[in-house]
């Protein structure tokens, strides 16, 4: 799956941390660096997120 922003090639975390902050069912993802921009949040904030849900064993973040 491609960034639906500046077109780069998700990772898995990056898929997981989109469906975590906006939901299940959407069809495209946002990169994390797309991600940050859309929730005018810094980057590291994401990256952040990220540690948080896999530290909480959360199964998106294997
Ligand atoms: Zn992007």
């Amino acid at each position: 799956m491609l960034c639906r922003q500046c077109g780069r090639l998700l990772t898995g975390d990056e898929k997981a941390i989109h469906k975590k902050l906006l939901g299940l069912n959407e069809e495209s993802c946002f990169c994390k660096d797309c991600l940050a921009a859309f929730l005018r949040c810094d980057v590291r904030l994401i990256d952040l997120k990220i540690e948080q849900f896999r530290a909480a064993g959360c199964y998106l973040f294997p």
